[in-house]
């Protein structure tokens, strides 16, 4: 019997398991192969959702998957590995003793956190990170309308983080927090950022249409400001401004889980995985990463992003490849040549890109529907377990359905 682990139960090691079932049923080696999961909870969380107030579709329980294909789930943190020992080392959620698991086969997939500066008053930040951190958002605008919005830093909404997911944030607050509808008051909401551009990955083209859009919402950016002090109703820069505020929503940026450390490998300046072609970590024969703990050429010139379009393949190709390796079969080559971001920019637009220089391809209510449906049907797996199954093959296509946000 070999052991597969699988460390994370997010997109890329959710496809993991399920690509490693597939593969090991082709192989007729299913009955030879142990699949375990070890994730924080039991849900694949659909974390590109998580600026939105709608909870109820966010979570898809792992087990409707995994328990009718045999994969064990282990719901715990793995705090430990030993790669020479082959060994996982992970507590229990209800913070029982330390467990061990041995494996013959790993796939790295524990996806990546918030980069958590060290500024007082941190703590006094929301983020939507977590699905806790988006109830936790939520329940604060709550509260606030529930008071009516009392003060006037009540009144007042402040992203710090004028990237990918600051731009979803602050683009969906003004309907979020008008929605409460109570007449007469005046709301702000404010874009910060330490650099002087929005969207600075964005191209020309498209930073120009993103600016147009948040002047229509009247959301103001406020450009080299850098955060000095967060207090509960105030946020201060290191240029002296001071602006009164109940909700700061920090967008500050993500970095790989620190599981990438346990081994002894080269990582980037996002604490990613450096992997080769087959998703391998350098120097491990059967030890593979994937998601937001890799970083892979997705072609001859370009890394991977932080991305579930390239999470879920990479996922898939991993799960195989890992199995692969078990049993002593080739490996196959990861790549994904085409590159589209869909930015979420309110209720009735969006702004989808092509290619690496983020140019515009389809913007307002059309490129709306199509986020819609990227985050709401392109990247759920399907209702049907078999159905799901099939879909984990490893092939790259390059069609409209094939992209991921
Ligand atoms: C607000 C927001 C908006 C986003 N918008 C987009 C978007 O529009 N388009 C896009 O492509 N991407 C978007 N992303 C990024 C995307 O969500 C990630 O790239 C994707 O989730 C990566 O998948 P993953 O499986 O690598 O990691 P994750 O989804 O982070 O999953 C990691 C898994 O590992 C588990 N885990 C973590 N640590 C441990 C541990 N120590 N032990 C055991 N288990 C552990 C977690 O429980 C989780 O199940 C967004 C992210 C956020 C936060």
């Amino acid at each position: 019997m070999k052991n597969l682990v699988v460390i994370g139960g997010g997109f890329a090691g959710f496809w993991s398991a399920i690509s490693a079932v597939r593969q090991a049923r082709f192989l007729d080696k299913d009955p030879l192969l142990k699949i375990t999961i070890v994730s924080l909870d039991e849900y694949l969380s659909i974390r590109p959702r998580f600026y939105e107030n709608k909870f109820e579709d966010m979570r898809i329980p792992l087990r409707k998957y995994f328990d009718p294909l045999g994969i064990v789930l282990n719901v715990g943190k793995v705090v430990r590995i030993d790669p020479k020992k082959k060994n996982v080392f992970w507590v229990g959620s209800k913070g029982q003793q330390e467990e061990v698991l041995s494996f013959d086969g790993l796939v790295l997939a524990a996806g990546s956190q918030l980069k958590c500066p060290f500024i007082s008053g941190f703590e006094h930040a929301f983020n939507v990170d977590t699905f806790e951190s988006a109830v936790r958002l939520d329940n604060h605008i709550r509260e606030l309308s529930a008071a009516s919005f009392p003060l006037p830093a009540s009144r007042t909404f402040v992203v710090v983080g004028a990237s990918f997911t600051g731009l979803e944030v602050i683009t969906e607050l003004p309907e979020r927090v008008r929605s409460f509808a109570l007449p007469g008051i005046d709301y702000n909401f404010i874009l910060t950022d330490r650099s002087s551009s929005i969207a600075s990955e964005y191209s020309i083209d498209g930073q120009g249409y993103i600016a147009e859009q948040l002047n229509k919402e009247g959301i103001h950016f406020l450009p080299e400001e850098e955060t000095d002090l967060i207090e509960p109703e105030r946020i201060l820069f290191k240029s002296g401004r001071c602006i009164e505020t109940s909700t700061v929503i920090w967008c500050g940026g993500l970095e790989a889980s620190s599981l990438t450390k346990e081994f002894e490998a080269k990582r980037d300046p996002l604490d990613r995985l450096l992997v080769d072609s087959f998703l391998r970590i350098e120097s491990h024969e059967s030890f593979f990463a994937a998601g937001d703990v890799a970083n892979g050429l997705v072609d001859e010139q370009h890394s991977s992003v932080m991305s579930c379009q390239h999470a879920i393949p990479q996922g898939k190709f991993a799960g195989h490849n890992a199995v692969n390796a078990l049993f002593g079969k080739d490996l196959i080559s990861y790549s994904q040549p085409r590159y589209v971001t869909c930015l979420d920019l309110g209720s009735r637009q969006a702004l989808l890109t092509s290619g690496w220089d983020r140019m515009p391809q389809l913007t307002e209510m059309p490129a709306k529907i199509l986020k819609t449906e990227i985050v709401t049907q392109w990247i759920i797996p399907a209702s049907d377990v078999e159905e799901t199954v099939k879909m984990s093959a490893p092939v790259i296509r390059t069609n409209e359905a094939d992209l991921a946000c």
